[in-house]
């Protein structure tokens, strides 16, 4: 298992995971979430162009977010595997990522997903909010916005990845051991 994608609602604890399956796997975790919000502090015109979007819980232009993945993935640290977390998120974003895989000339081993209810999503993002200060996880219209996006646009691309038979699911309640636990359980399987 070498090219992946973890995808599920905010605050399913993606981007924890994702930074630990990484490790256990010697691959690259690429998150888009954290290359927007590294740009966003950095001001950087990527930044700027993504901004009012990041902070109001919408979807940056897949313009804007293909061009930055595709750079990222020709990167040298990417060519032995990673794990994309974050992305696509749509179904435009997943036609973009079959088609920079095919002039990598590489292929998709798995697409996980992490699972939660919206109840536990919305108190964990809260607690987030104070922990590591994201302006999006203490605005309550932005958090409302991105579940809402997840449900319109993500849940129905993941049935994308499920039809192609790439789909595990994986339950994302519970500690950040038990998860990861469940998670090589299912990369095994
Ligand atoms: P979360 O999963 O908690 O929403 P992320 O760090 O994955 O957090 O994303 C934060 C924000 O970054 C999103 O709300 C969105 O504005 C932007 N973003 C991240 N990935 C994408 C993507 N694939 N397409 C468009 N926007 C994205």
């Amino acid at each position: 298992m070498t090219r992946m994608l973890i995808v599920g609602p905010a605050g399913s604890g993606k981007g924890t995971q994702s930074k630990r399956i990484a490790e256990d796997l010697g691959i690259v975790a690429i998150s888009t979430g954290d290359i927007f919000r590294a740009n966003i502090r950095g001001e950087t015109e990527l930044g700027r162009e993504a901004k009012t979007y990041v902070d109001a819980g919408d979807l940056v232009p897949d313009s804007v977010t293909n061009r930055m993945v595709e750079d990222r993935l020709s990167w040298e640290d990417a060519r032995g595997g990673f794990l994309l977390d974050g992305y696509p998120r749509n179904r435009t974003q997943v036609v973009a990522l079959d088609e920079m895989l095919g002039r990598l000339g590489v292929e998709l081993d798995v697409v996980l997903e992490l699972t939660a209810d919206r109840e536990e999503l919305t108190q964990r993002l809260k607690r987030r909010a104070e922990i590591e200060g994201r302006d999006d996880d203490a605005d309550e219209s932005a958090i409302r916005r991105r579940l809402e996006l997840f449900e319109s646009e993500t849940a129905p691309m993941i049935a994308e990845y499920e039809s192609r038979g790439l789909l595990r699911r994986v339950d994302g309640l519970g500690e950040v051991d038990e998860v990861n636990a469940r998670i090589m359980d299912a990369l095994k399987g």
